[in-house]
């Protein structure tokens, strides 16, 4: 999922030697950690040098030994808990941090940039520390440098990408990204992505990097380790937006940081102290590294103030730029019915819903929830067992027998724990079931398990409906191959291997039905003549006002090829050697009355036509239009504009009868 590196464009950046780069003590950490006979007292001494990241080591352990060991109290033991990949890429970021604290981009906020990094570095790793995506000590650092990028293009076009920084703030619509991109080869993404694979780190951590900002473009696996990391940055990243934003906006951000929370299950609950906790160590981190901190509200009061905000629409005036967090693939809010007749529970339902981002129905009996789940075509329904008019179980039953309800995730409250009461609602068709009195959070990690059914559902559903399109398109296309490989473009007539398989079925039939079957090959005398005098184009204008001729003249059984350039086959199915010189004659004379006008010029053409009657004698179809074949010979060597048939001067023994039109 990260964006496609152009490989050759980072190797030339890297050589003008102006991309951000670890100095100092920093670059012996990283060289250090890279020797294959490394010991950690070695490591220990190198450290030792540099005492500002004595203390960063230090503190960094002990903020991931959550109470169980005692704090690490020297370069040894923190070596110890953080891990060597983990000290190196810390090396790497704190030596970023001192080394680019400002820069000669005018319109790039180098404080702001480290703050915003620091916060996506902590938050990073406190949601780390609750998924166990991947080693929390790195994720930080992953987080940290996640938008490295950014501070990549301010460093080396410290001109242009001020320009670009201007117009993204007067263009607030049109992405970062793509402007960097029209301007410069990569963008802040892909080169993030390429820089921490040239730092060595790990696949999935450049592909979450390059690609969490797009995430709503990207198709990820659910469930998938690169999935979860990037949904970690982006929450991070609102994390560390809500932080520094204006005191009057944070509020606004809140809704987006809670849906951004669900989709990695983090209730509601635990993310406010996640957060605050972030703060907190924001605030101990950002002294440690000389990096800018400010004052922020709980988070467990932004939530309170958010909920008291009107709803955000077009007529809102709260702020809505780069504010709201983009949807996640497949994992939008929901359209939820619930059918319950008792309204303090409905009222509950709704609030644990809302918040998660659900969109609510309510219905206040059996019979009002099925009709407003045909209507409304909720993806998922909360039905109570007790309701007036129809109980939970019928109205599930009769949702079951629907199109519309099949597909529908329902879940039943129910007031006791009797086993034969769940199977029950189980054999009815109940997906899964939460006991009343409600508990918001039980219900919410009920709702997200639904969620997650529905989002695979649809993710099955997607594929199923591409499927079926494909399949579609393959079966118009191969229709209309099917058409054009056996059609001839000039006169719209089937061509040679159409007619050789239409030859066998005909000849099938025949056998079948011992009915009498005939064929004719038609052949335009003198043509080349034709083209010779008149051009190529002309003599394709006789062939075609030619082919019409002798399509008219034809019988409705007839079946008409364009064998060669100016030779047609005529299947008679079901017809005897009289009926076919008849109709072969009326052929014949339709072409030779036809005038063509070319310019002020007249032209007028004939034919030779062969007519062939299938015998005992005739081993398949082949050996008949033979015979045909030899009747226009015969017809040519006779003078042309005639019809032949072989066959009658066998019967009649002389060498050759022919049925000779006069000509005209
Ligand atoms: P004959 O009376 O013995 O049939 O003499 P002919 O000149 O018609 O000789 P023949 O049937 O062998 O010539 C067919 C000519 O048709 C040769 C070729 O240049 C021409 N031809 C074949 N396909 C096309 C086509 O698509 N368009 C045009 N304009 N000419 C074609
Ligand atoms: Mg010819």
């Amino acid at each position: 999922m990260a964006p496609i590196v152009n490989v050759s464009e980072y190797e030339r950046l890297k050589a003008t030697g102006e991309l951000p780069s670890p100095k100092g003590v920093a670059l012996a950490i990283i060289r250090k950690t890279r020797e294959e006979n490394l010991s950690l007292a070695d490591l220990g001494a190198v450290i030792k040098t540099d005492p500002a990241f004595v203390a960063r080591l230090i503190k960094a352990a002990n903020g991931l030994v959550c109470g169980v060991r005692r704090p690490a109290a020297s370069v040894q033991d923190a070596l110890m808990v953080v891990g060597l990949p983990a000290v190196r890429t810390m090396a790497l970021g704190f030596s970023l941090i001192s080394s680019y604290r400002s820069g000669r981009c005018d319109g790039f906020d180098y404080e702001h940039f480290w703050s915003h990094s620091l916060l996506m570095g902590l938050a990073a790793q406190a949601i780390t520390l609750r998924t166990r995506a991947a080693p929390a000590d790195e994720v930080f650092c992953l987080g940290l440098l996640a938008s490295v990028g950014e501070l990549a293009l301010a460093t080396l076009y410290p001109d242009d990408y001020g320009q670009v920084i201007k117009e993204q703030q007067s263009l607030v619509d049109i992405p970062l990204a793509d402007l960097e991109a029209r301007r410069f080869a990569l963008n802040h993404s892909e080169l993030t992505a390429a820089m921490l694979a040239d730092w060595q780190f790990p696949v999935v951590f450049c592909e979450a990097a390059g690609g969490f900002e797009t995430l709503e473009r990207n198709e990820l696996a659910l469930g998938s380790r690169e999935l979860t990391l990037a949904r970690t940055l982006m929450l991070s990243a609102q994390t560390a937006r809500i932080c520094l934003a204006h005191p009057a906006d944070r509020a606004h951000l809140m809704q987006a940081l809670l849906r951004l929370g669900n989709h990695l299950d983090l209730d509601e609950e635990a993310l406010l102290a996640l957060c605050d906790q972030v703060v907190a160590e924001w605030r101990v981190w950002g002294a440690l590294l000389s990096v800018g901190f400010s004052e922020v509200p709980p988070f467990g009061e932004l939530a309170r103030v958010a909920t008291e905000l009107p709803p955000r629409d077009g007529t809102s005036s709260a702020p809505s730029t780069n504010a709201a967090a983009p949807e996640l693939p497949g994992a939008t809010g929901l359209r939820v019915v619930v059918a319950d007749d008792d309204p303090a529970t409905r009222s509950l339902l709704r609030g644990v819903l809302e918040r998660a981002g659900h969109q609510v129905f309510e219905a206040v009996d059996g019979r009002k929830g099925l009709e407003l789940a045909l209507e409304i075509q909720p993806q998922m329904m909360i039905i109570d067992w007790v309701l007036p008019q129809m109980d939970g179980l019928e109205l599930t039953r009769s949702l079951r027998q629907t199109r519309i309800g099949r597909g529908i995730y329902v879940l039943m409250l129910t007031s006791q724990d009797d086993d034969e009461r769940l199977i029950e609602a189980f054999e009815n068709g109940a997906d899964d079931f939460v006991n009343k009195p409600l508990r918001p959070r039980v219900l919410a990690a009920r709702l997200r398990a639904g969620q997650r059914v529905i989002c695979l559902q649809q993710a099955i559903q997607k594929d199923q409906e591409e499927i079926r399109h494909f399949a579609a398109e393959l079966a118009v296309t191969n229709r209309r191959l099917q058409q054009v490989a056996l059609t001839d473009p000039l006169t719209g007539f089937p061509n040679r291997r159409y007619a050789v398989d239409r030859m066998q079925q005909e000849w099938a039939s025949s056998t079948r039905t011992w009915r009498p079957m005939c064929c004719m090959v038609i052949d335009i005398d003198q043509f080349k003549a034709v083209n010779d005098s008149y051009g190529h184009d002309v003599g394709d204008q006789v062939l075609s006002q030619g082919a019409a001729a002798i399509k008219r003249s034809l019988r409705a059984q007839d079946v008409i090829s364009r064998t060669g350039g100016d030779e047609f086959l005529v299947i008679c199915p079901d017809t005897t050697m009289e009926a076919a010189l008849v109709c072969a004659e009326r052929i014949r004379r339709s072409v030779e009355i036809m005038s063509i006008n070319v310019g002020d010029q007249v032209l007028r053409v004939t034919i030779s036509v062969g007519v062939a009657v299938r015998d005992r004698t005739m081993p398949d179809p082949d050996v008949l239009i033979k015979r045909a074949d030899e009747g226009a010979y015969v017809a040519k060597a006779q003078g042309r504009n005639r019809v032949a048939a072989l066959q009658i001067a066998d019967a009649s023994k002389s060498l050759l009868a022919s049925v000779a039109g006069e000509r005209g």
